[in-house]
């Protein structure tokens, strides 16, 4: 059993009411790959430039992700992105995006990396995400993408989202994508583009999760504390897929998605504790499981 994810391996400059920090690791593939490595193999396939240090390479090599498929490109500089977060942290403002080595990323499987029985797509462009695909083997694969690609490439990106099992998205891009301001019908809508599985993130209120005979809802954990939220979404996704993952399962049971979604709101939970990956790179699988009990204690209901 192994995940394969594609997407930003990026330095990001960070400005939260907690402090900041200049060029720390983060990126979609990184924060999702680092989630799933908990549960099973995971391949990270993305590019960085020569500014990517030994020391962020190594928070890959601790976590044993396999980087081979993570090119490096010398003389040019890693993917950028800058971010500020106001008092309710709710929603990140992009304060500069560098594409860098970005620009040009054409990514080409290695032979284990399209092996992979887990598939996740990260936010890339949609027509980029498709060729991934078609590159895999995967039996189980998941999307994820933003409002930048909704607006400027929907076709595209309707098109990628009917050739994946599970879509990844938050509770506006649900909505802005199909156009439609209720939720639950949003969310059917969606399904009807191909997917057997929406997961809708609604950010510090949790998820939703809609298939096509079940509706599951995940409180977020009542965290007292949010140092940085940037990576919730993509350690949720991570959380999800690496759980499926290891099951080794050919088409995931109802009760095993909902426990997928609890552990994605378990990783998303601990990444946001603490600036960039720092709080997931000292997390322990013990914590992970002490908070899924937790979760299942938050959310049960006895009858009066
Ligand atoms: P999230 O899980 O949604 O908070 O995603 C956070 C990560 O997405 C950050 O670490 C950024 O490096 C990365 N990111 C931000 N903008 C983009 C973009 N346009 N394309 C790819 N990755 C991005």
């Amino acid at each position: 059993m192994a995940v394969t994810v594609v997407g930003s391996v990026a330095l990001d400059s960070l400005e939260t009411p907690f402090g900041t920090r200049e060029r720390a690791l983060g990126g979609a593939a990184t924060h999702f790959s680092l989630a799933a490595s908990f549960f099973t193999e995971v391949h990270v396939v993305g590019v960085v430039g020569e500014d990517f240090g030994k020391d962020d390479l190594a928070v890959f090599s601790d976590r044993r992700i396999g980087t081979d498929d993570l090119q490096r490109i010398e003389g040019a500089r890693s993917f950028h992105w800058s971010g500020r977060y106001e008092d309710d942290m709710a929603v990140a403002q992009t304060l500069a995006t560098e594409l860098n080595v970005f620009a040009e990323f054409d990514p080409q499987l290695s032979e284990a990396a399209r092996r992979a029985s887990t598939l996740f797509l990260g936010n890339i462009q949609p027509d980029l995400q498709r060729r991934v695909r078609e590159q895999s083997d995967a039996r189980l694969s998941g999307l994820d993408s933003m409002n930048y690609w909704i607006e400027s490439a929907r076709d595209s990106l309707v098109d990628a989202i009917g050739r994946v099992d599970v879509v990844s998205l938050n509770d506006a891009e649900v909505r802005m994508l199909i156009g439609e301001p209720n939720l639950a019908r949003a969310s059917r809508a969606l399904l009807e583009l191909g997917p057997d599985v929406a997961l809708v993130k609604q950010g510090p209120y949790g998820a939703v999760m809609y298939t096509g005979d079940d509706f599951f809802s995940i409180p977020a954990y009542p965290l007292e504390t949010v140092v940085d939220p940037t990576g919730a979404g993509d350690s949720f996704a991570g959380g999800f897929f690496g759980f499926l993952d290891s099951l080794g399962e050919e088409s995931p049971s109802r009760n095993a998605l909902r426990c997928a979604a609890v552990y994605g709101s378990v990783l998303g939970s601990f990444v946001v504790e603490d600036f960039g990956t720092e709080r997931v790179q000292r997390l322990t699988r013990r914590e992970i499981d002490g908070r899924f009990t937790e979760f299942g204690e938050i959310m049960s209901l006895e009858a009066p």
